[in-house]
């Protein structure tokens, strides 16, 4: 290991506390790999090593880094202005970006609050919905429903909304109860059915308990398609469509979470437009801004908008806002990405197929992959110690995350989320690219499930 490389190690071991790591392995056992430069779809360490960046750096990086048109719209911004406040103020790319996102948006989204993280897009929706319900006369609507093994991010909100025991269990106390929908996971169907017999019976069952809960629900928190963090759950074909008519008939306001699948990653601009829905609020961050700068944004309707409007004596205003929302730099690189996004869907439709016949072909053969799940350039893994049984592997062997350490070792870099080994391309990454990805992943499952 170079000087300077051990000398950045231990001072990262000393003080840096990463998150959702148990620091105890990190501090003594752990590889620590420092990241120094980025370029394409490659990232490189202190060590001089390159590593093919298969996860777009958590879920973020759409275009790959060092884009020369993000570069360049960053660079311009830092010549005009790196930050200026929206409260009492309006600055030029936020204002350009807010008619883009409105121009582009399920139809029906016109008004972008911003703000700098997922967590805190979906915390800005929980506070719109339910504000929107009391100033609409409906102030019994107090509660949210959300999908079993939720993920919304880490704020009390989030954390409220989340229904992954192993992450959440710990704050309950500081939660607020959340009505919960069995999650529409067929791999492992809550419901103990079959998809192939099935008839959606997690729908009828969604419908059921938020009609039961009704009358105290101000909204459905809900990812459209696809359940990132829960381990890339793909929901059946129809589902959304059926939760969005079910909260229109019973006054809920529907919230989709589009943090993780919004902005091509599904294989369309917004996930909600594959089953033609509008929710009423939109939650964006991650690759909004190409993933270079921390940006996120709310999305609502006109309908919710106007439920704030007023004399200022009635304080119907929402109260609620962050020091950088709005921040100038963030706007500019996110309207040079969806520049650069705009040209790249039209490719995406084959990347995607293409990627699925890769994990076909290398993958879903192996004896301990139990589901490969795909939807656009989301892929879950899921590792089962038995196939026929799906029997899980014993928590502690941490089979995933030895696959990812196998991976390194192969010059990729992927996460594991339990036992899901998960591959989250860039929507741009080339053919060549996500064959090393796919053939990588299969021989590093291959040496730890098999070798
Ligand atoms: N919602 C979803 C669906 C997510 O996947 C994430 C992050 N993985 C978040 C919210 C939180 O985003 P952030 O980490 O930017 O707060």
């Amino acid at each position: 290991m170079r000087p300077r490389t051990r000398e950045l190690v231990e001072l990262d071991r000393r003080h840096v506390w990463h998150p959702f790591t148990q620091m105890q392995g990190w501090m003594k056992d752990e590889e620590v790999v420092v990241i120094e430069e980025g370029g394409g779809f490659w990232l490189q360490d202190t060590e001089g090593r390159r590593y093919l960046d298969g996860i777009s750096s958590l879920w973020c990086n759409v275009h790959g880094h060092r884009v020369e048109a993000i570069d360049r719209a960053v660079r311009e911004q830092l010549d005009r202005v790196a930050h200026s406040t929206l409260l009492g103020l309006a600055n030029v790319p936020s204002i350009e970006l807010a008619a883009r996102l409105a121009a582009i948006a399920p139809q029906g989204l016109t008004r972008v609050f911003y703000s700098d993280a997922g967590a805190t897009a979906v915390e800005a929706a929980l506070k719109i919905a339910f504000q929107c319900q009391a100033q609409r006369g409906e102030r019994q609507r107090t509660r949210f429903a959300a999908l079993g093994a939720a993920y919304h991010g880490d704020t009390v909100g989030g954390v409220s909304l989340g229904g992954i025991e192993v992450m959440h269990g710990v704050f309950d106390p500081l939660r607020f109860e959340t009505v919960r929908l069995p999650s529409p996971n067929c791999y492992r169907c809550p419901l103990e059915l079959e998809r192939a017999s099935c008839s959606m019976d997690c729908a009828d069952e969604a419908e059921r308990i938020l009609a039961d809960n009704a009358a105290t629900l101000a909204g459905l928190v809900i990812e459209p398609l696809v359940q990132g963090a829960a381990g890339i759950i793909v929901h059946p074909a129809g589902y959304l469509a059926r939760v969005r008519a079910a909260c229109d008939r019973l006054g809920l306001l529907l919230v989709a979470d589009e943090v993780a699948v919004g902005l091509g990653r599904t294989g369309s601009l917004f996930a909600c437009s594959q089953e033609q829905v509008t929710p009423d609020l939109l939650c964006l961050a991650k690759g909004l801004s190409g993933g270079y700068l921390p940006l996120a944004a709310t999305l609502a309707t006109e309908e919710v908008f106007e439920a704030f409007l007023g004399p200022h004596d009635e304080y119907r205003a929402f109260f609620h806002g962050h020091t950088f929302t709005g921040n100038p730099l963030g706007c500019a690189a996110a309207l040079a990405s969806l520049d650069l996004l705009e040209d790249e869907l039209p490719r995406l439709r084959d990347k995607i197929s293409l990627l699925g016949t890769l994990l076909d072909e290398r993958v879903a053969g192996l004896r301990h992959v139990g589901d490969v799940r795909q939807r656009g350039m989301m892929v879950g893994i899921e590792l089962v110690q038995e196939r026929e049984t799906k029997k899980p592997y014993p928590t502690a062997w941490r089979m995933a995350h030895r696959v990812i350490l196998e991976a390194r070792s192969r010059g990729v870099i992927i996460r594991p989320l339990g036992d899901v080994v998960v591959l989250m391309p860039a929507l741009g990454m080339a053919e060549e690219e996500l064959d090393l990805l796919v053939h990588a992943t299969a021989r590093a499952i291959h040496t730890v499930t098999e070798g």
